[in-house]
């Protein structure tokens, strides 16, 4: 296939998706850490179709090489299998650091590495960005504001977050990767963007990636029971992923330094959630009631303002069609897993 291409790109014609010829002056190099998971991949799309180059920086963790295939071998692709915990030398105009694993599952399967992700991997980040001078765009979390006594959120809340419960090691891991990237912004100079980004779904995420939109969506499909932990009544807010690369590239681009909510207010109960996804997949699924998970926050849905008046960007998908178009993408991954995944 790699010949096939080759050939076919030295031909005129490419087997890869069409790119934009950009001239030298505008064609920028950047580097996309966790360029090979959910969203990192779909930001790769973005950014190679506009003619850019682009390096991806993923130990695969949680990515999936799967995800950015169709790139590879390309002149403006580069893939580099490697952890952000190590310090790496790279000649970038642009950082987007989204290296992290964001799954509750995830991040607590191993949170000692999660904590060193997110803190020696931004500092090494950090660093790249200083020495060469790169402008660098952190993907922080709604989840810095752990369980919110302020509802909805807006960036001027501080954050509610229990240190040492099990989902410390990413809320603070993303809390001091902040602190960090304004302490270089101020000690070296360093020109920072920091998206504060809400549950955020679609195509591309993995199939046993654990978070709710996921698990429910293949549960459903399946006609098996969708989990619902606690009593449904906590809430959170759910984004379309093309929503959000719009969000990050937005930011990235606009002279706004300061942290900017990424998310869509639409909220939901967990309870009505999983009933909308059984309703939308025409399941014959149970809705099944297990234990809740500690500190599972109990609100969630993002004030916008920030991101409206300083970066110009607000949502443009609904939640139903951001959800058709992922329940397919899910029957699609069932059918290429040969019919049954468990979540
Ligand atoms: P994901 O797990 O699909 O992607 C994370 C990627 O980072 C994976 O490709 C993984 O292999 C890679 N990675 C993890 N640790 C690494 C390391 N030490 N070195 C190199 N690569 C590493 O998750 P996602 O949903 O795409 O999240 C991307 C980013 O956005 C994360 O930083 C996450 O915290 C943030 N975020 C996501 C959401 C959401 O709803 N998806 C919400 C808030 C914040
Ligand atoms: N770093 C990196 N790539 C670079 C420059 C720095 O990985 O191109 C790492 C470096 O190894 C260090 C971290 O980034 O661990 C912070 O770098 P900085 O220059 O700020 O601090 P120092 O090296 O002086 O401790
Ligand atoms: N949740 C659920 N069933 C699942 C997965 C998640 O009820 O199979 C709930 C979870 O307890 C939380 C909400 O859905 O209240 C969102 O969880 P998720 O892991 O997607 O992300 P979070 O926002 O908690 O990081």
């Amino acid at each position: 296939v790699a010949a096939m291409r080759a050939q076919a790109t030295r031909g005129g014609a490419t087997g890869y998706p069409p790119v934009k010829k950009l001239h030298s002056t505008k064609k920028l190099r950047v580097l996309i850490t966790g360029g090979a998971g959910f969203v990192g991949s779909n930001l790769v799309d973005k950014l190679m179709r506009e003619g850019h180059e682009v390096t991806v920086l993923d130990n695969l963790f949680t990515g999936r090489k799967k995800n950015i295939e169709h790139w590879l071998g390309h002149p403006n692709f580069n893939l580099v299998i490697g952890d952000v915990v190590e310090p790496v030398m790279l000649e970038v105009d642009q950082i987007y650091h989204l290296a992290c694993p964001a799954s509750p599952p995830h991040y607590q399967y191993n949170p000692i590495k999660t904590i060193k992700t997110s803190t020696e991997g931004t500092l090494n980040m950090l660093g790249l960005a200083k020495r060469v001078k790169a402008r660098i765009l952190l993907a922080s979390t709604s989840e810095i504001y752990g369980d919110p006594e302020v509802h909805p959120q807006p960036e001027s809340y501080w954050g509610h977050v229990n240190t040492i419960g099990p989902r410390a090691c990413y809320d603070e891991g993303k809390r001091v990767a902040e602190t960090m990237m304004y302490a270089y912004q101020r000690q070296g100079g360093v020109e920072v963007r920091v998206a504060r980004i809400f549950n955020t779904f679609g195509r591309r995420m993995h199939p046993n990636d654990g978070r709710v939109v996921s698990n429910f969506i293949i549960q459903a499909l399946q006609n098996k029971d969708i989990t619902l932990y606690g009593d449904g009544s906590q809430t959170r807010s759910f984004q379309f992923v093309d929503d959000l690369v719009d969000g990050l590239h937005a930011l990235m681009n606009s002279n706004y330094s300061l942290p900017v909510n990424l998310g869509n207010p639409d909220e939901y109960t967990v309870g009505d959630f999983a009933a909308t996804i059984k309703r939308l997949t025409k399941s014959s699924s149970r809705i099944v009631r297990l234990p809740s998970n500690q500190d599972d926050p109990k609100q969630r849905k993002p004030v916008i303002t920030t991101a409206e008046t300083h970066i110009g960007w607000r949502p443009k998908w609904s939640v139903a069609r951001g959800l058709a178009e992922t329940i397919a993408y899910f029957e699609r991954e069932l059918a290429d897993a040969g019919g049954e995944i468990i979540p």
